[in-house]
């Protein structure tokens, strides 16, 4: 997993250290289905900026993840792209001025990196935004074979209304 030491900063107010990071991520689990990023590592723009009254974290990077489509179950490739920033007070004295990533100076860079994935998720994902889905009756994919169903079993009644109206 990656993660980066602030002990080695030696940064004064207004000061500003960019890297390039390697970030790993896992696969995500979405709406019961699973999907996976595609490189697992990505390379980041990361940068700390020291404020007067504590640091600025910035983490930009874009993942591509592959897994199942919400509607049609076939394959669906999410681009996601991220900017996260996270702030750490000197002397944090809530815990609102403290980003939970870092843990006695070391600043979980995968684990923010997957959180920020989590929250950038559409509520769906879709193989394309108009995916047709599945055939509620026979469960073919209709992105590949559109197509309706005649009403096999339909009510008498109707069959019987229908004909009236023939006959107006
Ligand atoms: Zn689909
Ligand atoms: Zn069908």
């Amino acid at each position: 997993m990656t993660s980066f030491s602030v002990r080695q900063l030696k940064l004064r107010p207004g000061e500003e250290y960019r890297d390039e990071l390697e970030v790993e991520l896992p696969p995500f689990e979405f709406g019961g289905q699973r999907y996976v990023p595609v490189p697992e590592k990505v390379p980041a723009e990361f940068t700390v900026t020291r404020a007067t009254t504590g640091m600025v974290f910035l983490l930009a990077f874009t993942t591509r993840l592959y897994g199942p489509c919400y509607r049609c179950l076939g394959d669906a490739v999410l681009e996601v792209p991220i900017r996260g920033r996270e702030y750490q007070a000197t002397n944090p004295a809530d815990e609102e001025l403290a980003t939970p990533y870092l843990v006695d100076d070391r600043l979980d860079v995968s684990g923010w990196a997957r959180d920020a994935v989590v929250l950038a998720l559409p509520d769906k994902i879709l193989c394309r935004a108009d995916c047709a889905g599945l055939c509620p009756v026979c469960g073919k994919n209709l992105n590949e074979e559109p197509h309706a169903h005649e009403e096999e079993h339909g009510d008498p009644r109707w069959a019987a209304l229908e004909a009236l109206k023939d006959q107006l």
